[in-house]
């Protein structure tokens, strides 16, 4: 029988667009008992909006956006594609980038017109021994309401910052609820961004545990102390910077619609479409399945 219920669950879940890559991925999410999410793209929309373009000294504004953009260009993440977006909105013509790098969980950086150009959080600015003192203020302010700001440096300096706001997923809200209803006792946020905006999504989310500035390297290491104190780990993710954390936890779901290949890809479950409320039918599924097998 045991097979058999698999590939029956299996087959109901595709119908309703949910991917199980395995069979034990199906027994694994009939037995979780805690769930970590990421916030942006997962909990969110990911579909953030530039709210406001800062400058500093003598660069235009319109240049930290058109810097801004032709770096984020290159780069998957929500945040970025808001930053392209609004670039493009102005009419802005986006020059070339070289030697363009990723620094997941952290921003971007590449040379623009001979000049070396970052794009990111406070973290890397202070790895990169970039002051944001001149803009922390207002930075500060802003993520009170639920913002995220990221910094834009030229050759080495603070030129000014991008201010983005994103929407909690309408689901959102009632897929942690149900989930609670299903058992899962443990219910947490794992992000990157800032602890602000963070902790101003989490509750509009349901959610009460929230780890913030968490590094793709931290958002793993969380998912190991769930797993040290004797959890069935779930993790929902959608970026490169939750890769690790999806293939350590017990079962990692990736939202597959709007998120990034390599999540996907590192992934046991993946949700084809942008419905947030699938990880709680996959769970559902999954218990079921398990009474049929016993
Ligand atoms: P989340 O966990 O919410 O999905 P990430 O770990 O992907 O967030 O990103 C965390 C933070 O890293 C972002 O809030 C931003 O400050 C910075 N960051 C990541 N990618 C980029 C990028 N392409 N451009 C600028 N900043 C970025
Ligand atoms: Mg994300």
């Amino acid at each position: 029988a045991t097979p058999t219920a698999i590939m029956a669950g299996i087959g109901s879940a595709a119908k309703h667009g949910i991917l199980i890559k395995s069979g034990v991925a199906l027994e694994q999410v009939g037995l979780v008992n805690a769930i970590l999410f990421d916030k942006t793209g997962t909990l969110t929309e990911g579909k953030l909006q530039v709210t406001g373009v800062a400058r500093l000294r003598s660069v235009r504004q319109e240049d930290v956006l058109r810097v801004a953009a032709a770096l984020e260009r290159h780069s998957e993440h929500p945040l970025a594609q808001a930053i392209v977006a609004a670039g493009e909105a102005q009419r802005l013509e986006l020059p070339e980038v070289e030697s363009f790098l990723v620094h997941p969980g952290n921003g971007v950086s590449g040379r623009i017109e001979g000049k070396e150009v970052l794009v990111g959080n406070r973290r890397f600015f202070a790895e990169m021994g970039v002051s944001t003192d001149e803009l922390r203020q207002l930075q500060e302010e802003q993520e009170k309401t639920g913002q995220t700001a990221v910094f834009v440096a030229s050759e080495g300096k603070l030129v000014g910052m991008v201010s983005l706001a994103d929407r909690v997923r309408l689901e959102s809200r009632d897929t942690v609820g149900l989930l609670r209803l299903h058992g899962v006792g443990e219910i947490a946020m794992l992000t990157g961004d800032n602890q602000g905006a963070a902790t101003h999504i989490a509750r509009q989310a349901g959610v009460t545990t929230v780890f913030a500035e968490q590094f793709p390297e931290a958002k793993y290491q969380r998912v190991e102390e769930y797993r040290k104190r004797g959890l069935i780990v779930g993790m929902v993710g959608d970026g490169i910077n939750d890769a690790p954390a999806l293939t350590s936890a017990h079962v990692g779901i990736a939202m597959g619609a709007g998120g990034t290949q390599i999540a996907a890809e590192a992934a046991d479950i993946v949700i084809m479409t942008d419905d947030i409320s699938k990880v709680a039918d996959a769970v559902k599924l999954g218990r079921k399945t398990l009474q049929v097998i016993r």
